[in-house]
């Protein structure tokens, strides 16, 4: 039972829309399709939060909509999505999805287990809001008559304020595990419950998220991490068990070594900090800090001392833990080469002699080490004074920079 929500009833007007989206909607209306805002888009300004992307629902195909813009891409995912651009801005376009019909339809592929694989197909609105994930994300903005289409009750949640798992909870997990993060990550960025039948299946199908790519992992952990939410995201993927797929060798740091559950979570606490003040975070360093505990785990399994160890040996401890994350999550190149900067120069930030300090301080990744050894005596590691030497050094006039070298001994 569809609801039609009037723009009198609801607060949602034209200046909440991107000015791309808008294009989008217009394009599609004069060509003849049916066009609608939904997800975030719909559903971030009826909690007065400002919608992070816009995503448009139609009934045109793709190549329907690619006739319609000029600079239309087909993006090959899991769903057939078209990506519309206007100067910076980038509208997801989809074709509204059918109902699954499992095992008969030949586009419709499904494993033993329940995972799809592919769900290309196509299907009216309705059938679309009913292969949603969460009722809150169902809700459809027609620009044409500014009303809202409600088909899964999403309003009733939103004010609620929870977030509820269209169809059944389990079996929509085990289509697609991803779903359970984005669970915590709503959650966390809505600061929604979750409804306890939504809730209650995730701890025991976490295991599922195992089978996900880890291409597609790594996209959902940043998501997960750079949402402003971080830290709280941490707390709830760890209640649910969740964490423990993600990065099973830092949760079994967290067991064994204390102070690097402090350092993940003082790394998320500056992340969300940052994006508060719209500073720039890099998922390099972010990254070099939630593989950290299961690096020094190993170190410590083989009785190796990051003050003594020599830098041949720590490279290859290094390259096992990326590698051993890497299975879970894929780290691309241009991460992993600054993340492993940024842990060699653990290493050699405390070697400062001769003319050492001036070098180091010129390396482009000296910023972001000095950062992380700051980190590290944050979450309560003995250094012996290293960060606050270092920010004494940067400061200092050339000759204190040379009394303090001699100083070292
Ligand atoms: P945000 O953009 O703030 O992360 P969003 O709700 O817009 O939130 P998107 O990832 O942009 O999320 O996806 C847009 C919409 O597509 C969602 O609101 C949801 O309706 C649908 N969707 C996305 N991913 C899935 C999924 N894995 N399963 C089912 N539906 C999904
Ligand atoms: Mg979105």
């Amino acid at each position: 039972e569809i609801q039609v929500i009037s723009p009198k009833q609801h607060p949602i007007r034209l200046r909440h829309i991107s000015e791309a989206a808008l294009k989008v909607l217009h394009g599609l209306h004069q060509a003849g399709y049916q066009a609608y805002l939904v997800g975030g888009a719909v559903r971030d300004p009826l909690l007065d939060q400002q919608p992070k992307d816009f995503d448009v629902a139609t009934d045109a195909t793709p190549e329907q909509i690619k006739q319609v813009f000029r600079h239309a891409r087909l993006i090959g995912r899991r769903f057939r999505i078209v990506h519309v651009r206007f100067g910076r801005e980038t509208i997801e376009v989809t074709t509204f999805r059918g109902a699954p019909e499992a095992d008969t339809h030949p586009h419709h592929q499904q494993l033993a287990n329940g995972l799809l694989l592919r769900d290309n197909v196509y299907g009216c609105i309705q059938e679309d809001a009913l292969r949603r994930d969460f009722t809150v994300n169902a809700l459809y903005y027609n620009l044409a008559d500014a009303c809202i289409y409600d088909y899964a009750q999403g309003l009733q949640d939103i004010k609620a304020r929870q977030l509820r798992m269209i169809g059944d909870p389990e079996q929509r997990y085990r289509e697609d595990p991803v779903r359970m993060l984005r669970a915590v990550r709503f959650a966390a960025k809505l600061d929604f419950t979750l409804e306890a039948q939504t809730q209650a299946p995730i701890s025991a199908l976490a295991p599922l998220l195992l089978q996900v790519s880890p291409a597609r992992m790594f996209d959902e952990v940043l998501k997960l991490f750079l949402s402003g939410y971080a830290l709280l995201c941490l707390r709830l993927l760890r209640e649910y068990g969740l964490f423990k797929m993600l990065f099973p060798a830092t949760e079994q740091a967290f067991q064994h070594i204390p102070h690097t559950l402090a350092l993940v979570e003082a790394a998320l606490h500056n992340t969300d900090q940052r994006l508060a003040e719209n500073k720039p975070v890099t998922p390099a360093f972010l990254y070099a800090a939630l593989i950290w505990p299961a690096l020094l785990h190993l170190l410590s399994k083989r009785r190796l001392s990051l003050a003594t160890m020599k830098m041949e040996t720590f490279h290859e401890a290094a390259q096992i833990s990326l590698q051993a994350q890497a299975q879970h999550t894929l780290i691309p190149r241009r991460f992993s080469t600054p993340l492993q900067e940024i842990w060699t120069f653990q290493l050699r930030l405390p070697q400062r002699h001769g003319k050492r300090a001036w070098r180091l301080i010129e390396h482009p990744r000296f910023r972001a080490a000095y950062d992380f050894v700051l980190l590290r005596e944050q979450a309560g590691e003995d250094l012996q004074g290293l960060g606050a030497w270092w920010t004494q050094f940067q400061q200092a006039p050339a000759e204190t920079q040379v009394a303090m070298v001699k100083a070292l001994g």
